[in-house]
């Protein structure tokens, strides 16, 4: 459903990139190859107050080599990408009268903020007699084509799911253009690295290099390397953080280096090698991407606001110390403290850890779940102003369809449920690393010698616990019974 106004075919098309950092199934550039006389790409650096908050740094980190990619392949494809900084709508205004575009294309984005900005750059360049498409991709399903039996939104995932799955199979992704014809001139552009979006003193993302390839290319060989080994046993062994049974496309897609709709088209038509419920729980996940666009969008203070507004009577404790603590990975609780610490030396954290640590922050320490929010916005690679809050209020207890505040995550049977021989524990706390499989996930517990032996000393080599699992769980019910209602 491309939204349109004054369709006739453009001469010049500026070809505005955001989170759509790709080539291939990309219908706005498609588009503007098929019809642009020349097609102009840009990408702007839009200042943080008008988004969904300030770019975290870790994904300022993606971004720099996302972009570095992008215009790396478009000039292969005889093309480039034209850099600038500053609101959206003088960005483009600027262009427009430096280049003589007619046209202005882009993918559509879903976040309050961001849909704000094009709907007023639309009915401005729209009323100058500037043509204006913009085309969908981002997600599977735009959140206004699904509604309930009832003609409503949805709340909660399972008919979400149900509806989506039956509405037909994402359309198969279009390939990306050979060629973009370029301009006979083109307007000038920012350097990347005047951006700064790289850390430089002291460099934190040293580990993000090892462990990933940012840009399309990486994108498509992750995928293709999960499918390849990790999608057989998805299922069941998504859930073990030691183990390579999950895609982490999660910050490909955040910054559409790859469709949703390419990674569905790639569970299409496989072997018979694979299970079916393996890959319909993956694309059940993938699913929960749009699930929390849906949601963004149609209450757009997800991040900031509960969406059960009993919790805003909450009791959280402001509580820098130990909140510090959670951020470093200094808890004492050894799979959390895992957790905390691949954030911080990769970017990323396994799904099942997430929901450890979180719950760890809100229910252990009674720390309002806002924070938490804030430090993976600036921390994780795959930041998503809708997964990201969605998944924050989940666990609290506060979202749509959320987990109920009892269910609290032990971190110690976590630990051993998931990690039953702490391979994941041992890579992020190596000063753990030769403890018995017995009391890796609770040091405490170990006898003095075993402590000795494996070269640990509670409180100097890896701190005791901030805080007492069993007594924390009956706090945090007190304080939720408190609420009135309950
Ligand atoms: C507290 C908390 C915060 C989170 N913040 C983010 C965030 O900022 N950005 C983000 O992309 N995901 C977030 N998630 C969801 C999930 O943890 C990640 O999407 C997942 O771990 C990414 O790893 P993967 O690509 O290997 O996932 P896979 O298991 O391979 O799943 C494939 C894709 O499905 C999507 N997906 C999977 N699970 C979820 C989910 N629960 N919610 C939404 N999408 C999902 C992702 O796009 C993911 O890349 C958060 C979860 C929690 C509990």
């Amino acid at each position: 459903m491309p939204a349109e106004s004054n369709h006739h075919r453009p001469k010049t098309v500026l070809l505005w990139f955001r989170k759509d950092l790709r080539l291939s199934d990309n219908a706005a550039l498609a588009t503007a190859v098929d019809e642009g006389t020349t097609v102009i790409p840009v990408y702007i650096l839009e200042p943080s107050e008008a988004g969904t908050g300030p770019l975290g740094a870790a994904q300022a980190w993606w971004l720099h080599h996302s972009l570095a990619s992008l215009a790396a392949s478009l000039k292969a494809g005889g093309s480039g990408l034209v850099l600038r900084r500053g609101p959206a709508a003088e960005v483009l205004e600027t262009l427009i009268a430096e280049t003589g575009a007619d046209a202005v294309f882009w993918n559509r984005r879903y976040d309050p903020p961001g849909i704000a900005i094009d709907k007023a750059i639309k009915a401005g360049l729209t009323e100058r007699g500037i043509t204006v498409r913009s085309f969908a991709g981002q997600i599977l399903h735009e959140p206004t084509k699904l509604k309930t039996a009832a003609g409503g939104n949805f709340r909660v995932y399972t008919p979400f799911w149900k509806a989506l799955d039956g509405s037909g199979e994402p359309a198969e992704p279009i390939p990306a253009p050979s060629r973009v014809p370029a301009p006979d001139e083109w307007p000038k552009s920012d350097t990347l690295s005047d951006w700064s979006l790289l850390p430089t003193k002291p460099n934190w993302a040293k580990g993000f290099e090892a462990e990933w390839q940012p840009g399309e290319e990486g994108a498509q060989t992750r995928l293709a390397d999960f499918v390849a080994t990790g999608l057989k046993g998805y299922r069941t062994r998504r859930d073990f953080p030691g183990e390579a049974y999950v895609s982490k496309l999660s910050p490909h897609l955040a910054l559409g280096e790859i469709s949703p709709a390419s990674v569905w088209h790639a569970t299409r038509g496989l072997s018979d090698d694979y299970s079916a419920e393996d890959y319909i729980h993956f694309r059940k996940e993938l699913v929960w991407r749009d699930f929390s666009y849906h949601l963004l969008f149609h209450f757009p203070d997800l991040a900031t606001r509960n969406w059960n507004e009993k919790f805003d009577a909450f009791p959280w404790h402001d509580n820098p110390g130990l909140l510090d603590k959670w951020k470093k990975g200094q808890t004492g609780y050894p799979i959390v403290d895992a957790g905390m610490r691949q954030l911080w030396q990769t970017g990323w954290m396994h799904n099942r850890v997430r929901m450890i640590v979180a719950s760890f922050l809100i229910k252990d320490l009674l720390i309002d779940w806002r924070e938490g929010e804030r430090w993976f916005r600036d921390t994780l690679v795959d930041a998503d102003p809708a997964s990201n809050a969605a998944s924050w209020q989940w666990v609290a207890g506060s979202g749509a369809d959320a987990a109920p505040f009892f269910r609290i995550f032990n971190p110690i049977t976590q630990g051993e449920k998931f990690d039953p021989e702490g391979q994941y524990v041992r890579r992020f706390v190596p000063e753990l690393k030769a403890m018995p499989d017995k009391f890796i996930h609770k040091p405490w517990e170990a006898p003095l010698l075993v402590l000795k032996e494996s070269g640990v000393s509670l409180g100097k080599t890896y701190p005791k616990p901030i805080i007492d699992h069993g007594k924390a769980r009956d706090a945090a019910m007190a304080a939720f019974q408190g609420l009135k209602g309950e």
